[in-house]
């Protein structure tokens, strides 16, 4: 072997340049590895799905003529990181070079540059081919510690890629179709949600492993797991996507229910979303397939506008757009904390069990699936740690960990920036704080919580109400320059002192056992 090439486990793009030609002086090293399983504590199901996808692409690449090390927990164990396992490889095989592919994560970088400095033979590294943007280009368009906003940057990428446009016109006469997204799923649209396209992949070797090396992980194993694991099913699930769901994708973005679980079928949890972001984030799917594939049932079926425009806008608008932010201000960003939150995120969100019904939700199918769509990350569980300060580390670690998508690129400025403000505005203009009111008006799990969502005081007031007032009172030097919230703090003052008095103390209630609501 002349040249050792890593893949990483997130670098599953089988198109890739590097498998164009056969070489049998090249061997890539696809490994399992206790230092990735460690960073944060994972989904169960998170570990297993990439396991099990690189499994697929040793095996598809093995078929395929090249030459492919697969390596389990069990080959790597005596290796305490990367570094030890890539010097090991070098030496054994005697190889002149090591190639790799840039990470997509900071730490990654940061420890292959290292490697790569200590070993005795040439090395090189190799762009992923991946997104839309090059890495080298990505300095064009954000700049370090700058406020940047997607709408401005989503519509140069439309022009760049001539993507949904007439010329120098977006399709449609708009750019954006975002009113058309906040639709509240009545109980009439409840029996036409699909029901999600879901794999039966068999992992029981993995789960096996991942006893053996006591690798602690969240939430619920799936012996059969139902997330794409090659190539294959990725494609699939694009496909149903496509079929299935785009038709009414924008329409029903932003909507949330808990009646699809409990009166339909448990089966219709992800509702009209994708969840390709698995596939997506691995490489499996190219975001430039996964358009095409999208306008192409856009141009063949009955589906509107307001919908494809969604979509295309979650893929090339905000994927690419959080992952410029992210490499234009990492590593500081990872340790932004503007509004100072310090609080600790309460044990119930290991575990689900609150009476907030919300929150009970989203974190229950968390657990379940690995998977929670965007508006319940960002205005269900995030809301709450934003307006009960939660300490963005905490709520990082939990994201990082939970979620089948999470990898550092997409999930801190998510977190961090858009759903926490802890970047002071350089993902997002304005903190996404609401009360019981938008969960209400947005869904159906007001009706059966414990909580009365109408009430801010008393031991049977949603919790959100006071904690919201706090909140926004805490934060009112940083928050009411910004003409949204003049009618936020008018209010406030037009409530009656004592009742504003009684409001606060709930919230300090809340907040000293923030475990027990
Ligand atoms: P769909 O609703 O079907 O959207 C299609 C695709 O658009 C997604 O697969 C994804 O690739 C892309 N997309 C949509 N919104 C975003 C966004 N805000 N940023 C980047 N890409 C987006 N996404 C991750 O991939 N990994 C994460 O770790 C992650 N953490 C998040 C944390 C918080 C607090 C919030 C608010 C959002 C986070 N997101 C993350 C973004 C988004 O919630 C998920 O991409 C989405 O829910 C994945 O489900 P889906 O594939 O069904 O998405
Ligand atoms: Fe959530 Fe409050 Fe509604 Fe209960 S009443 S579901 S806690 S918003």
């Amino acid at each position: 072997t002349k040249t050792v090439r890593l893949v990483l486990g997130d670098q599953l793009n089988a198109n890739h340049s590097w498998y164009k030609q056969k070489d049998h002086s090249v061997l890539y090293v696809i490994a399992e590895l206790k230092q990735e399983t460690e960073y944060v504590v994972h989904h169960v199901q998170k570990v297993c799905a990439f396991f099990a996808a690189m499994e697929n692409l040793a095996s598809a690449l093995n078929k395929a003529g090249h030459k492919v090390l697969y390596l389990t927990l069990d080959q790597t164990r005596h290796f305490t990181n990367l570094n030890q396992l890539i010097t090991d490889l070098v030496n054994h095989y005697q190889s002149d070079k090591f190639e790799y592919q840039l990470p997509d994560e900071f730490r990654l970088r940061q420890q292959l540059q290292q490697i790569a400095k200590q070993l005795p033979c040439v090395t090189s590294c190799a762009q992923t081919e991946h997104f839309f943007l090059a890495d080298d280009e990505l300095g064009r368009y954000f700049t370090a510690g700058k406020s940047h906003r997607m709408e401005a940057f989503y519509r140069k990428m439309r022009k760049r890629f001539a993507i949904l446009m007439e010329g120098d016109e977006p399709v449609g006469g708009k750019w954006n179709f975002d009113a058309n997204n906040r639709n509240k799923l009545k109980a009439r649209d409840l029996a036409d949600i699909p029901q999600p396209l879901m794999f039966a992949n068999p992992v029981a070797d993995i789960l096996a492993r991942l006893k053996r090396h006591e690798i602690k992980t969240l939430g619920q194993a799936q012996e059969q797991l139902l997330w794409p694991v090659n190539r294959q099913q990725a494609l699939e699930l694009l496909e149903y996507f496509c079929q299935q769901c785009l038709p009414k994708f924008g329409y029903f973005q932003d909507a949330m229910t808990c009646q699809a679980d409990t009166l339909i079928d448990k089966k219709q949890w992800s509702l009209y979303h994708s969840r390709l972001s698995f596939a997506l984030n691995t490489k499996m799917l190219s975001p430039r397939l996964v358009i095409d594939k999208a306008l192409a049932a856009y141009n063949h079926a009955d589906i509107s506008i307001a919908q494809i425009e969604g979509f295309i806008r979650q893929i090339l608008g905000w994927r690419e757009f959080v992952r410029g932010v992210y490499w234009a201000n990492m590593p500081s960003y990872q340790n932004m904390n503007f509004l100072q939150a310090n609080n600790q995120l309460p044990e119930w969100f290991w575990h689900g069990q609150t009476k907030m019904n919300c929150m009970r939700h989203a974190i229950e199918q968390s657990l379940e699936y690995a998977y929670a769509h965007h508006i319940q990350r960002l205005m269900v569980t995030g809301n709450f740690c934003l307006i009960a300060g939660i300490h963005p580390d905490q709520v990082d670690a939990w994201y990082l960990g939970i979620y089948i998508d999470a990898i550092e690129w997409v999930e801190l400025p998510n977190t961090r920036g858009m759903s926490q403000f802890a970047d002071g505005g350089i993902v997002g203009s304005k903190a996404y704080a609401a009360s019981g009111n938008y969960i209400n008006k947005m869904t159906d799990y007001c009706k059966s919580c414990h909580y009365q969502v109408k009430e801010s005081i008393g031991e049977n007031a949603c919790p959100l109400n006071a904690l919201y007032w706090h909140f926004m009172l805490t934060h009112q030097q940083n928050f009411s320059s910004n003409p949204r919230n003049k009618m936020v703090y008018a209010n406030w003052h037009k409530t009656a002192e004592d009742k504003r008095q009684q409001i606060i103390a709930r919230a300090q209630a809340l907040l000293t056992d923030l475990n027990d609501i």
